[in-house]
């Protein structure tokens, strides 16, 4: 079942939303705060997002913009007590896809859910680091919103890099993911191929140092860009 994002800082209401949802077998990641929210947004592949617009950290009409700018396509409900029509005019132009105002009916939120759900495509796949955005399934790169063609190789040895941050991955490792068996290629293939890769990203971000070496053992993200 595809996983849904719940940012809402009333606890009772979240409660409420999370049960519903679960029962109808779906996943539900939920944030209290606007920045935490998007936090997850960014690390996480969601299916639906429901979002309140009074929330601490930051407020519902900054985050909107911000998701949709990410993700186009990103299925949304916005979640909000502002029953007034310029509120609902005003989130659907910003690209919301529906809303439900507070105080709603269990069913009638099940039901928007379901209907959304049933009419969206999936997303593609996308993955986040820093200023680095990567779509597996296009094989696509944007650095700082700026697309970067790279060969197929230098692609896979970022997607492979990006698949989780902090965790090295060796050069054999690497190497299998960038040229699957090929056997006429070497470690040191693995170490040209970063080397470029750093010069193409800090061409648009000139302080980038996210791919880190460790010594003796490969590669990997640093935590914190
Ligand atoms: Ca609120």
């Amino acid at each position: 079942m595809p996983r849904i994002l719940l940012i809402e800082d009333d606890p009772h209401i979240a409660d409420v939303v999370v049960f519903l949802l679960e029962e109808q077998g779906h996943r539900v990641d939920r944030a209290t705060d606007g920045r935490i929210g998007w936090g997850l947004y960014q690390k996480g592949n969601y299916a639906l997002v429901i979002l309140d617009l009074g929330l601490p950290g930051m407020h519902g009409w900054e985050l909107l913009p911000k998701i949709r700018d990410l993700q186009p396509a990103q299925a949304l409900i916005l979640l909000t007590a502002l029953g007034e029509e310029p509120e609902r005019v005003k989130g659907l132009t910003l690209g919301a896809d529906d809303y439900i105002t507070k105080p709603f009916s269990n069913p009638e939120l099940v039901a928007r859910v379901r209907n959304l759900l049933r009419r969206v495509p999936p997303l593609p796949e996308l993955r986040v680091y820093g200023p680095i955005r990567l779509w597996p399934e296009k094989g696509e790169v944007t650095v700082n919103g700026v697309s970067l063609t790279l060969p197929l190789h230098e692609f896979r040895l970022l997607e492979c890099l990006m698949s989780q941050v902090r965790q090295i991955f060796s050069r054999e490792l690497l190497l299998l993911h960038m040229y699957g068996d090929e056997l006429d290629v070497t470690d040191r293939a693995v170490d040209q191929a970063v080397k470029r890769l750093r010069k193409k990203i800090q061409r648009l971000v000139p302080d980038f140092d996210g791919i880190e070496t460790v010594y003796g053992q490969g590669y990997r993200l640093r935590e914190g860009n």
